[in-house]
């Protein structure tokens, strides 16, 4: 293994720490080269929706890819991305006219902040200013990481990072200092604001209320601010509705999806936008085109696939399995959560979160401790600094589940003996 040419993201290889090979997956079971099988308890990092190999996006990656599997999509269209923008237009806020295709979450992203400034700039009301929330999370890109928590991620990028105005984290009963905040950036007239509905993901699973959201968009809206939804981590279905905005009744004017988008088998995301957003860059000549394109722009294949996952949803009984994942999530977590190293045990649709032991940085040792820890015992789990999440495929089972929480158990006695 230490012979792989190969540099792995977010890895240390100095550490010299394993780096197991899967050879198969399915449902919510992974399969090792060496026979080991591993239940994956983090959707394989958020994207694995109904599982792993769904035989309908399975099958329809294979018809798609015999019949047309790439074409220039700047000026030409196929009948998977038709499809596919239809679908997602029943489904998605009514408001939302307009899709735009990229390739991941990142990308997604930065359609989005770009939209947001060439809809300023094509009205001829320049505004430049992006407004973020505080431990917010929206890709690894310059942009992205721009509009994101700054920290030991992006340390060495600083000088190229652009400058956001950043408001607090809603912590429960301190809303308003981030609602003042909010509205005194708008006032400023501020272009965007762009936040994670519900709940920050890679910000270490943090959970605020639905009101709140609701009144950030309000603010927005009556400031002119365009409120962009990152739903890269919360859309199709992870906090129990299809989107977290669905919660709170918000329509954002610009919502970023990806993970999940093709139930995680295949690498595509979408940008829709309000119809104000497309009609600022829409004109009878070239001056206010939108700029942008990547090579895969709306793969057939990817497209494909994500018709077969508004197909399952259509069809097999999504909402169900959510719903009783959540249940099964909310009861493992109050019976662990009486456990004396858990704390700030939190949840949200299918997502369960918790810290163990007392606030560390993310570069302490008890996040790798744990995780190879969780490796030897062969779950997937992968703790962000002393937080851990279970977030698994929504086929999980009862006993799947168990196993997880077990383990979990398993780990937190080993830790606390050890501290
Ligand atoms: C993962 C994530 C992204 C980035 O998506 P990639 O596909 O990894 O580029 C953006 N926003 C949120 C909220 C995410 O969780």
């Amino acid at each position: 293994m230490s012979h792989s040419p190969i540099w792995h993201p977010f890895t240390q290889h100095g550490l010299g720490e394993p780096i197991p090979e899967v050879a198969r997956a399915e449902d919510a079971e992974l399969h090792l080269a060496d026979g080991a099988t591993v239940i994956d308890a983090i959707s394989s990092w958020w994207v694995t929706t109904h599982g792993h190999a769904h035989p309908r996006i399975a099958a329809a990656i294979a018809e798609q890819a015999a019949r047309l599997d790439q074409i220039i999509f700047a000026g030409w269209t196929h009948e998977p991305a038709e499809r596919l923008a239809v679908g997602l237009r029943a489904i998605m806020p009514d408001n939302l006219t307009r899709v735009f295709f990229s390739d991941s979450g990142s990308t997604s992203v930065e359609v989005a902040l770009k939209m947001a400034l060439g809809y300023w700039r094509n009205r001829g009301e320049p505004r430049e200013r992006i407004v973020v929330m505080d431990n917010g999370y929206h890709g690894d890109t310059i942009g992205t990481m721009s509009v994101g928590a700054r920290g030991a991620f992006n340390r060495a990028y600083e000088p190229l990072l652009f400058d956001v105005t950043s408001i607090p984290f809603p912590h429960e009963d301190a809303e308003q200092a981030t609602l003042d905040a909010l509205e005194a950036a708008c006032r400023d007239g501020a272009a965007a604001f762009i936040v994670e509905p519900l709940v920050l993901g890679a910000g270490g699973m943090l959970v605020y209320g639905a009101e709140t959201l609701a009144e950030m968009r309000r603010i927005c809206a009556s400031h002119g601010t365009l409120f962009i939804a990152d739903e890269v981590m919360t859309g199709w279905g992870r906090t129990g509705t299809l989107l977290a905005c669905e919660q709170a009744g918000v329509e954002p004017d610009i919502l970023c999806l990806s993970k999940g988008l093709t139930g995680g088998a295949i690498p595509l995301a979408v940008t829709m936008a309000s119809e104000a957003v497309y009609q600022a860059h829409y004109a009878p000549d070239r001056s206010r085109m939108f700029f942008h394109s990547s090579s895969y722009t709306a793969n057939p294949i990817a497209c494909a696939a994500a018709c077969a996952n508004l197909d399952i949803w259509r069809e097999e009984p999504v909402a169900e399995r959510i719903a009783l994942l959540a249940e099964r999530q909310a009861a493992r977590l109050a019976d662990l959560a009486r456990h004396p190293l858990i704390r700030n045990p939190r949840r949200i649709g299918t997502i369960a979160a918790f810290d163990v032991g007392d606030a560390q940085g993310y570069l302490s040792d008890l996040a790798p401790r744990m995780l190879a820890m969780f490796r030897e015992r062969d779950v997937l789990l992968r703790p962000l600094g002393n937080t851990v999440y279970v977030m698994p495929p929504y086929c999980t089972t009862s006993d799947q589940l168990d196993a997880v929480f077990a383990t979990v158990r398993e780990v937190c006695e080993i830790v606390e003996r050890s501290t």
